[in-house]
């Protein structure tokens, strides 16, 4: 599950070349929440007998079986638990004869592939707790797997209590010392500058969180009421996930609060 809000970023830049070692297939599961669908992505270095599968998607059987056609797979990757990436995991690997799943925690965070394909894993908690990136290298190229943290188009949902406002923020803040690099997400299209998305999705986390901020000292009090104010105008099937998110900036401004960062009363 991916984008609530209303879009922000800019869809002006998406990558025009993906490396030769990087396929997609995007799932047929579209939706407010989902954009066009989940993106299922494959990794094979050139000359592989294996590959590696990011987010399988969800429990749909046409779309497992295309995956498996791409096989022999070495294992199956996991962005982050919600279940429009992970929910057709355990089928693919009965397809696939017992390939293994691998999500957090990933022990170690570096998995090599095969002809210099290597996987770095980051923990980047925020839009779930167990929400990770994956950094790959391969031929003197390297992409970025941001599963949910950063979407192609639009803004990701922190959904308290699993999402967690101050982690995400850390975690956007480590994505952006990663530079140019190349940012293949959990759904929308491929964008060509993570750390640029990184530093946008912050930019627009910091003007959300005055916006609650200030609704707060106006006497919101409560998720809904905070939605009523910042997202006057949100569509109502994504109603539900602006109010994790505004409980997620709640609870980060009462966190902010009670260390003295601010002048906000307790609640
Ligand atoms: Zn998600």
């Amino acid at each position: 599950m991916g984008g609530a809000e209303p879009a922000s970023a800019s869809d002006r830049d998406p990558a025009d070349r993906l490396p030769g070692w990087v396929s997609l297939l995007r799932a047929p599961n579209p939706g407010p929440m989902t954009l066009d669908g989940t993106n299922t992505w494959i990794l094979r270095a050139p000359g592989a007998e294996h590959a590696f599968v990011i987010d399988p998607g969800p429990l749909d059987e046409g779309h497992l079986r295309r995956i498996a056609e791409h096989g022999p797979f070495r294992s199956i990757l996991i962005t982050h638990g919600h279940h429009d990436h992970v929910e057709g995991a355990a089928r693919l690997a009965e397809l696939l004869g017992g390939v293994p799943i691998l999500g957090a925690p990933f022990d170690p965070s570096t998995i090599p592939g095969e002809n210099g394909l290597e996987i770095h894993v980051l923990n980047t908690p925020g839009h779930t707790g167990d929400s990770v990136c994956f950094l790959v290298e391969c031929e003197g190229e390297r992409v970025m797997f941001t599963g949910d943290t950063i979407l192609g188009r639009g803004t990701t949902v922190v959904a308290a209590p699993d999402g967690n406002l101050s982690d995400y923020l850390a975690s956007l803040a480590l994505l952006k010392t990663y530079g140019q690099v190349v940012m293949l997400p959990g759904h929308g299209p491929a964008r060509s500058d993570t750390a640029a998305l990184a530093e946008e999705y912050l930019t627009h986390r910091r003007e959300r969180l005055a916006q609650v901020r200030a609704a707060m000292a106006a006497g919101a009090r409560t998720p809904e009421a905070v939605v009523d104010v910042v997202y006057p105008d949100i569509d109502p099937r994504v109603r539900f996930a602006a109010q994790w998110s505004a409980a997620a900036q709640i609870d980060h401004l009462l966190r902010e609060s009670a260390a003295g960062a601010d002048g906000l009363d307790r609640l």
